[in-house]
């Protein structure tokens, strides 16, 4: 055949959960694991196929694009990656005020430029800084500017894409406590997308451990932390964070490579490659989310067993 179609990818799975005002949600796995599309389907950057997204009593999957608009200044994604990567030669304060401008077009530009000094004077960033081309900042002085870019419009939900990834920790400390600092008010709900998992535990209530789209472990995230269940988050746990702007990882020879492994995840539990508590009936079937205790869930066929 000269042509085949590439089967079609699901880089998230079966996943559900409630988000409240004044809750911070972490999401953490290695890069691919379909963290960021999960972030970008709920900010409707991405179209989803199937399921429901609900923000209060409005379907997100069925908005017009019209509604949508209107809906967007509530709904803010914080991040560097991809498209979001600040334009190098533009200011800081035109940043957020051209993105003000998409999202409040009936203000005027004064009025612009003024919201957008005062937002980035809200994350540290003072008039000097913020007058200097994006490209002359430091990585951690681009943050609190895409920090302010998503919080310049007062959102309920703010979705904190791997905002501190490849930052040293001397330089990640002021912005941890700047990110606590937004859950103070209890209005907004925050999502920390991450590969790193112990700062995420820091930062959020609840964790969601994400493995090749599907839901590995969710729960609390101090007994998340201290107690993992699954397989897969004591290896996180233990393995250094990987930078997401690195180059990808070598991948040992008998394990599939991120992209054939998305596109045909491996059959039963999809962690049983790697997983060295693997049996027989890790293969044979898939292992559903069950809950261990309180809200704790995990998807093993043995954490019932002590494993
Ligand atoms: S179901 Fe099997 S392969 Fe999957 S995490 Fe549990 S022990 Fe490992």
């Amino acid at each position: 055949m000269p042509w085949h179609r590439e089967p079609a990818v699901r880089a998230v799975d079966d996943i559900h959960f409630d988000l409240y005002a004044g809750q911070t949600l972490g999401i953490v796995g290695a890069p691919g694991c379909g963290k960021r599309t999960l972030a970008l389907a709920l900010s409707d950057q991405l179209p989803t196929s199937a399921g429901s997204i609900r923000y209060r009593d409005q379907e997100l999957t069925a908005l017009s694009k019209k509604d949508w608009l209107q809906l967007r200044p509530q709904i803010q994604l914080a991040s560097l990656n991809g498209r979001y990567a600040l334009p190098p030669r533009k200011s800081a304060i035109d940043v957020v005020a051209e993105s003000l401008r998409g999202l409040r077009p009936a203000v005027a530009l004064a009025e612009r430029r003024a919201r957008a000094t005062a937002a980035l004077a809200a994350v540290g960033v003072e008039a000097d800084i913020g007058a200097k081309p994006a490209g002359d900042l430091e990585r951690s002085a681009c943050v609190r500017v895409a920090l302010a870019r998503a919080l310049a419009t007062n959102p309920q939900l703010l979705i904190c894409d791997e905002l501190l990834s490849g930052l040293e920790a001397a330089a990640r400390q002021p912005l941890i406590t700047l990110l606590t600092a937004l859950r103070g008010s209890g209005e907004r709900a925050v999502i920390h997308i991450s590969d790193d998992f112990a700062l995420t535990a820091q930062l959020a209530d609840r964790v969601l451990v994400m493995y090749l789209g599907k839901v590995m472990e969710q729960g609390a995230a101090a007994s998340l932390h201290s107690q993992p269940k699954h397989p897969y988050s004591r290896e996180l746990l233990t393995a250094p964070p990987v930078d997401a702007r690195a180059a990808p990882p070598v991948v040992s020879r008998w394990l599939p490579s991120r992209d054939t492994a998305r596109s045909h995840p491996p059959m039963g539990c999809v962690y049983h490659p790697r997983c060295p508590l693997a049996e027989h009936a890790c293969v044979q079937s898939v292992p559903l989310l069950r809950r261990v205790k309180g809200e704790h869930y995990v998807a093993c066929h043995f954490v019932a067993g002590g494993r």
